[in-house]
């Protein structure tokens, strides 16, 4: 239909208040492959600012490995990519690394935090290591701001020096989410943040991604389409490396315009 002519930043122009029509993430035309497994085929996203931009689609369909392409994690595995990707105008591959590491941080499925260090720690490591912050005082300032974006603050305040293995599942990736709020990126990659999570923990995150997108763009990875109905803007739906369908999240879902869309969201396949 007309509103999907030229991808979300078409639809949401009118209604952002900041950075209006603005695609902080561009990618055109991505194909990567390990050795002679080829895993993406031909991704093309725009992602504009200030949206939940959902990447959904069955094990194995290539959505971390779009994630970690946005954060160059995925260099480690030495793939063969092609195509381009862009993030708020500048090529990606020719960023100095510590640069898109810190405008683009990453959330992972397993709560990964620092177990014997500290909450604090943990948060304020970030900042500190890349001198994001030039005192004691405005490092004390990001901690706490981080920790109440993540909505973690109220419960961690009074132990804040505690090891953060004493936190539970729910809180522990609360505290990774803050860690990675803690370098006020303009973009948040999540992949699978809720899947170790139980249902209250899980609504929590999505409360907070909600109110997260006001602030910078969040690309969230689930193979859960309940998930995507329920916080996403924006869906792709990846099969085999491949975008099968994008598109607002209501209308992919209730007319979906391919089979396999429509299978998937009904969960067939
Ligand atoms: P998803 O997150 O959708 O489950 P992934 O992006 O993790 O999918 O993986 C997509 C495909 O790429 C899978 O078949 C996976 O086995 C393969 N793959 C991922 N990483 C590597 C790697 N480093 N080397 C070889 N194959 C990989
Ligand atoms: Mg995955």
């Amino acid at each position: 239909g007309e509103a999907r002519r030229g991808g979300p930043g078409y639809i949401w122009a009118k209604h952002l208040r900041t950075g209006v029509g603005r695609n902080v993430i561009d990618i055109r035309d991505l194909k990567l492959q390990f050795g002679d497994v080829k895993v993406l085929d031909g991704v093309t996203m725009k992602i504009p600012n200030n949206v939940i931009y959902v990447i959904m689609g069955p094990s194995g369909s290539g959505k971390s490995t779009i994630l970690r392409v946005l954060n160059r994690l995925v260099e480690l595995y030495k793939p063969k990519i092609e195509g381009e990707v862009y993030l708020d105008g500048q090529d990606i591959f020719k960023m100095p690394l510590s640069l898109l590491r810190r405008r683009v941080q990453m959330v992972f499925q397993i709560p990964n935090p620092i177990p014997t260090l500290s909450i604090w720690e943990n948060v304020a490591l970030g900042p500190k290591l890349n001198r994001l912050v030039k005192s004691k005082a405005e490092l004390q300032e990001r901690v706490r701001w981080a920790l109440e974006k993540a909505q973690l603050w109220e419960e961690v305040k009074n132990r804040l020096d505690a090891p953060a293995a004493s936190l539970s599942g729910g809180q522990q990736q609360r505290l990774c989410i803050a860690r990675a709020l803690a370098f006020k990126p303009e973009v948040l990659l999540m992949d699978e943040p809720t899947a170790n999570l139980d249902p209250v923990n899980t609504a929590k995150i999505e409360e907070l991604m909600l109110e997260l997108k006001k602030e910078m763009t969040i690309v969230l990875v689930t193979h859960y389409p309940p998930q995507a109905a329920r916080v996403g803007d924006w869906v792709a739906f990846l099969y085999g490396g491949k975008i099968v369908e994008e598109g607002p999240v209501r209308e992919v879902f209730t007319r979906p315009r391919h089979e396999l869309t429509e299978k998937y969201v009904t969960g067939k396949i």
